[in-house]
């Protein structure tokens, strides 16, 4: 193919070069972005859907480049995944939100509110991920019950004897457990048989539509009978809108995020929303 190469073959070998540079140069700068300080974390609230009391918040990674600004998790996350980086940043994103979570809890008494940290794939399978989430709770004093993990649908797929394993490890240990972006995936449903989890968060492309595609809605109302026959918490995300919050209200979804109700924000700003001047 080499040497039958004509013009769109050279074409097309110059913009994979300038892809896979670009990824490289990305993944170089990643590597020591975390020492300067250029991740931090956002923290976007989470609601029970019942009374509209705010219970938690996510933490999502943000990335502030020096000159190209701020970069978004779905084009980064996705280098750290590859290049293995991930292994490194995980735990260091779990130690900060769990510090995070003391600190507001400091600040404001009561119900301590929980935090939720995304966990990739590889760290579920090359870290040591029951202990890293043990240090980080003894270091930062987090009672377990206050952190939860979410991992993607995929990340248990394909691996469930092991994944159930080790999900069955760490709720030992009082952590929740999450299964984000829930419905996207293909064997949906029938997983939640047999992986052993606390909650599921059905995905914001089904709760973009529930206002206007029955299917849509009634996929919704289908995870959240089947979720809570097997005494498991329905998170909704991406709820954008008042009338969205309503209908699941009706259907009797448990927690919702989503910009209607709050858009990640910056620690320091997360903070000042829980102890108003
Ligand atoms: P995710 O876990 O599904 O996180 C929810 C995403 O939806 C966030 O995007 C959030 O800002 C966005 N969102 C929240 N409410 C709404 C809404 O009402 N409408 C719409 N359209 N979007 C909403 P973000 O922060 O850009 O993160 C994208 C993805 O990057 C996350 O998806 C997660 O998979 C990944 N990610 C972010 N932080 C981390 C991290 O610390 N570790 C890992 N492994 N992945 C992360
Ligand atoms: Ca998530
Ligand atoms: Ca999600
Ligand atoms: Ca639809």
């Amino acid at each position: 193919a080499k040497v039958a190469g004509k013009n769109c073959h050279r074409f097309y070998s110059r913009a994979m070069d300038q892809a896979v540079e670009r990824r490289v140069h990305l993944e170089h700068e990643l590597r020591g972005a975390w020492d300067r300080g250029e991740l931090s974390l956002a923290y976007q609230p989470v609601f029970r859907v019942s009374d509209g009391v705010m219970v938690g918040a996510e933490a999502l990674l943000r990335w502030m480049h020096p000159t190209q600004g701020l970069i978004a998790p779905s084009v980064f996350i996705d280098v750290a995944e590859q290049c293995g980086l991930i292994e490194t940043l995980g735990p260091q994103v779990l130690r900060a939100a769990c510090f995070d979570a003391v600190a507001w809890h400091r600040s404001r008494g009561g119900d301590p509110l929980f935090v939720s940290v995304n966990v990739s794939p590889r760290q579920l399978r090359h870290g040591d991920l029951p202990e890293v989430v043990a240090d980080c709770l003894r270091d930062s004093g987090l009672t377990a019950q206050c952190l939860h993990l979410e991992l993607t649908e995929t990340a248990v797929i394909g691996d469930e004897t092991h994944a159930s394993a080790l999900l069955s490890k760490l709720r030992e240990t009082g952590v929740k457990v999450w299964l984000d972006d829930f419905g996207t995936g293909f064997s949906g449903l029938s997983h939640l048989r047999r992986v052993p989890v606390d909650g599921v968060k059905i995905d914001r492309s089904f709760i973009a539509d529930i206002l206007r595609d029955p299917d849509d809605l009634a996929l919704t109302t289908a995870i959240i009978a089947l979720a809570h026959s097997q005494g498991i918490t329905v998170v909704a995300e991406g709820v954008e809108k008042e009338g969205q919050y309503e209908l699941l209200r009706e259907r009797d979804c448990d927690l919702a995020q989503g910009y209607w109700l709050g858009h990640p924000v910056p620690m320091a700003e997360f903070q000042a929303l829980l102890c108003p001047a």
